[in-house]
């Protein structure tokens, strides 16, 4: 049985250390943290603090100079080049900035792509592509190619392919970084109430902080290190709990008599 609590991702003293000839780039400078099953986590800081070098050593892009990435219990830089493919397929998505989509293909052919490396009958992938397209609100927009759409609608086509497997954990690089601010929030809510629906695992880079908000906990980052770490969920809850003790304290009153809840006359 799995725990509801468990860590899906550790980050153990995570470093990547770039040589540029004789310099030395410190990207990812010693950075250890934990992300819970179904939490919705942020990355968040200015440009070139690091934040694409973490999430791309988290999803097995980068190669760690140092320290250890565990997902799921594995530890992901310790896997052959074969096992680490196959595991992405079977547990990974991604959602990139500037869409990676396949210009030849229409919308719902780069929808069904994930599922034909994972061989799956061209009949059910159809359907769950088209299904995943309708989710994301673009059923009407199955047969047109990238070029045949909007930034929003194209990003749209990008989720619907990092979600058609059902991952247990979708990273996203700035996915509204090329998109305009009202927009952005559409697809930002698309993107966290499909994780919600399904309860997966969102790890997020952003550097703009009113889209860092939409995340249960933001990391900040600063010169590849960790500055701050804001569980935005637990300052819910305590503005929550500092509601309630005015009503607790008003039903007291009447209880106590101090002020009558009915005259009984
Ligand atoms: P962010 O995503 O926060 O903007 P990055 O992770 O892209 O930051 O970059 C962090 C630092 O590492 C920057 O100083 C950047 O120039 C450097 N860097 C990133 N990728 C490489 C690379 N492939 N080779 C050398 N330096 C790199
Ligand atoms: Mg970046």
């Amino acid at each position: 049985m799995k725990n509801k609590n468990e860590n899906i991702i550790e980050v153990k003293n995570a470093k990547k250390i770039y040589r540029m000839g004789k310099e030395k780039i410190v990207a990812v400078d010693d950075v250890s943290f934990t992300v819970k099953k179904g939490e919705f986590c942020c990355l968040y800081g200015a440009s070139g603090s690091g934040k694409s070098t973490l999430l791309n050593l988290m999803a097995g892009i980068e190669k760690l100079t140092g320290g250890q990435i565990i997902i799921k219990g594995r530890n992901i830089h310790r896997m052959s080049e074969k096992g680490l493919a196959k595991f992405r397929q079977n547990s990974l998505g991604f959602v990139f900035q500037s869409y990676n989509l396949l210009n030849s293909m229409t919308a719902l052919e780069n929808v069904e792509l994930p599922l034909i490396f994972k061989h799956m009958n061209r009949k059910r992938r159809r359907r769950l592509a088209r299904q995943m397209l309708i989710n994301v609100g673009l059923g009407d927009r199955q047969k047109h190619k990238p070029k045949e759409m909007s930034g929003g609608q194209q990003q749209r086509v990008g989720i619907a392919r990092a979600f058609v497997s059902n991952p247990e954990i979708v990273f996203a690089d700035e996915p509204t970084g090329n998109l305009d601010s009202k927009t952005s929030k559409e697809v930002m809510d698309i993107i966290k109430n499909m994780a919600k629906a399904n309860n997966q695992t969102i790890v997020m880079v952003t550097h703009d902080k009113d889209l860092a908000e939409y995340a249960d906990r933001i990391i900040h980052i600063f010169d590849g290190r960790i500055e701050e770490i804001v569980d935005l969920k637990k300052e819910k809850a305590i503005e929550q709990e500092e509601l309630e003790p005015d009503q607790e304290l008003s039903d007291a009153y009447i209880e106590g008599g101090v002020i009558p809840a009915e005259n009984p006359g």
